[in-house]
């Protein structure tokens, strides 16, 4: 695996599922890493953070502790994100703007906090959760699609803006994966079983993508092993999109 010893990291929505995996695969690879998340209970060694993505002197604070602390950026996963549901036709303004200021403003703003340090760093990372729903037509996501395929494009243009610098941006695409947010959802359905098996079989392999498979897709594009790759979007999906 891919060695993080002497790095430092930070990962936002780091307390629970997806970020909870990469945060704690990425310590024990060595890495300091520090979960910015509304919620600061996380195991030991990882470092907590309370932190709201949607307040930019928050998140700015954040940052600048975890960089006082480690002495050094290294990696940044921006990953905290809600989910949102329904059709076009369902969600009304203020919920775009509330799914939006989470998903799409709260990576901008971690980023551009992180990256005056980043530059600093001899193999600057940025990785950043979207989702297959960015490239995959599904039903009933339309607003937290279009969130997700702004991050695509936002992965890209940042991409493109860093290379000079030497930091890379790359994002993971996840399909449906069992986390605590999947299974919140699973919990408010009529029946929650058939449910679980309808979200399985729309993704060829036939199961749920774990968090620790993305987290290990992410913890590649944040290592050196991935040193030529930026600007990509890696899916991690059971074959949801390419089958
Ligand atoms: P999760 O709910 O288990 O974890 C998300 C974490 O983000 C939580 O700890 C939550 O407290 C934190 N968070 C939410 N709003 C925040 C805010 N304003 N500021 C700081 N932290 C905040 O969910 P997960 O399934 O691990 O999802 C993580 C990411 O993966 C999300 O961006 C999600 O869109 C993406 N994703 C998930 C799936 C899936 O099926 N689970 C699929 C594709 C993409």
């Amino acid at each position: 695996g891919a060695d993080f010893a002497g790095t430092a990291a930070i990962v936002t929505g780091g307390a629970s599922g997806i970020g909870l995996a990469t945060a704690v695969l990425l310590a024990s690879r060595g890495a300091q890493v520090a979960c910015l998340d509304l919620s600061d209970e996380v195991p030991e060694p990882l470092l907590g953070l309370k932190c709201d993505v949607r307040d930019d002197a928050a998140v700015r604070a954040a940052v600048a502790l975890a960089v006082q602390r480690f002495g050094r950026l290294d990696v940044v996963v921006a990953n905290a994100g809600i989910g949102a549901q329904g059709t076009v036709e369902d969600n009304s303004d203020d919920e775009w703007h509330r799914v939006f200021d989470v998903n799409v403003l709260g990576v901008a703003r971690t980023v551009r906090a992180a990256l005056p340090a980043l530059r600093d760093s001899d193999r600057a990372a940025v990785v950043v959760t979207s989702s297959i729903a960015a490239v995959a037509g599904i039903p009933q996501r339309a607003l937290y699609s279009a969130s997700k395929g702004a991050l695509a494009a936002l992965t890209l243009a940042m991409a493109a803006d860093a290379v000079a610098d030497g930091v890379r941006v790359n994002a993971v695409a996840p399909g449906t994966a069992d986390t605590p947010w999947v299974g919140r959802l699973l919990d408010s359905a009529a029946d929650p079983a058939a449910e679980r098996a309808a979200l399985a079989a729309r993704q060829p392999m036939g199961r749920l993508v774990s968090a620790e498979e993305v987290a290990h897709a992410i913890c590649y594009l944040a290592s050196p092993l991935s040193g030529s790759t930026t600007g990509t979007l890696l899916n991690v999906d059971g074959g949801m999109f390419g089958l």
